[in-house]
């Protein structure tokens, strides 16, 4: 069986949610309430892959929201991702994906040093962060879309805000690679990390957010940030494609223009309907067949019994391993969402 551990992308998103779903009596309640909140499994899901066969699995949501780490509320938020992953492992999953900012906060905060969560010892081979998938469907979004929208990759430069991720530096090292593009732009805050990444690829332009915006031809958005960005479209290319592969999003604009085009990054669509609810509740345009990448990885490893950690750690994803899992994506009937 298959797992996923997800949170919802802000406290009112939360309240909603618990109103749509019949709790009226957490629709009321404030960010407190909501840090003292256990995991809960709150879906059973059946996936069939166009192989024909079928596989089961469970959606746990965590109820960490992104406002605990912009408050600071640190001990909450690691605490909800040990305790979700406890969770998974107690109703007996065998492979579970660290949705979201779940991979992110057990990084950032090294919480393999905890692996007792009262007691269950967790064995962290069970899960996996989904990035490996995640920073595939992107980089095919990439090659996809920007023929789509008349990009021609050979003449483009593409910007990556998060290039140091752990996403954006396997986006980075497969754009490098498989693909003739002109320039690479990368942005992120630690200049060290960015020197490093630069190194690596031997290639890339170090910039800031602002300086990147007007000579980018494709913006690949891949930052943990707790809230989307405001971008001035008037200031961006034309034509220029936008993936945003942020959860939440990383751009709080709401972009309308002809030559700009936006496209929701790191989702794939399935061959098949899913039998589930849960990405009704997250706001997936076509529910049934939409889904975030990393949530397919799980989904891949189960139908391929590999009940291993297949991406784990920062910044190790190679190329031989997006290949790899990309082959497993198409044989099972996933394909990258596109405009
Ligand atoms: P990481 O923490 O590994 O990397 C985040 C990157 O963003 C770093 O390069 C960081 O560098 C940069 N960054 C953070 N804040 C800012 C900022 N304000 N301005 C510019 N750069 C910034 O994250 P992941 O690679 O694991 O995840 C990236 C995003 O992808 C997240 O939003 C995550 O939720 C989402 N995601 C989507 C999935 C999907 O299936 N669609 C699956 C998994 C994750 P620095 O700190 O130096 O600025």
């Amino acid at each position: 069986m298959f797992g996923l551990i997800g949170h919802l992308t802000s406290l009112e998103h939360a309240q909603s949610v618990a109103r749509d779903l019949g709790y009226p009596e957490y629709a009321d309640q404030g960010l407190d309430f909501w840090c003292s909140a256990p995991p809960q499994i709150v879906d059973n899901i059946k996936v069939t892959s166009i192989t024909g066969q079928t596989i089961e699995g469970r959606y746990v949501e965590s109820c960490f929201l992104p406002e605990m780490l912009a408050t600071r509320r640190i001990k909450a938020a690691t605490r909800k991702i040990l305790n979700a992953m406890a969770h998974a492992q107690k109703h007996g999953i065998d492979i579970t994906a660290l949705g979201g900012f779940s991979s992110i906060i057990f990084e950032n905060f090294k919480l393999e040093q905890f692996p007792q969560v009262r007691n269950i010892q967790l064995e962290f081979e069970k899960f996996t962060t989904g990035n490996t998938h995640t920073a595939y469907i992107i980089c095919r979004q990439v090659e996809q879309a920007s023929a789509q929208v008349g990009i021609n990759l050979a003449d483009a430069t593409v910007a990556i805000c998060g290039a140091t991720g752990d996403i954006g530096s396997a986006v980075c090292r497969w754009l490098d690679a498989c693909t003739d593009v002109k320039d690479l732009l990368l942005i992120a805050r630690n200049q060290e990390r960015l020197t490093e990444l630069q190194a690596e690829l031997g290639r890339g332009k170090i910039m800031d957010l602002e300086s990147a915006l007007p000579e980018a031809d494709i913006i690949v958005w891949v930052a943990s940030m707790p809230k989307g960005v405001e971008i001035d479209p008037s200031r961006l290319k034309q034509p220029c494609l936008l993936i945003d592969g942020g959860y939440p999003k990383n751009l709080a604009t709401k972009i309308q223009h002809p030559g700009l085009h936006v496209l929701n990054g790191g989702i794939v669509e399935h061959s098949l309907d899913i039998d589930w609810k849960i990405m009704h509740i997250v706001n997936m345009n076509v529910p049934a067949r939409q889904l975030f990448a990393c949530f397919a990885e799980s989904m891949l490893l189960e139908f391929e019994k590999l009940y291993t950690n297949f991406s784990w750690g920062r910044n190790q994803i190679t190329v031989e391993k997006m290949e790899y899992i990309g082959r497993l994506s198409v044989k099972h009937g996933f394909r990258p969402l596109l405009i």
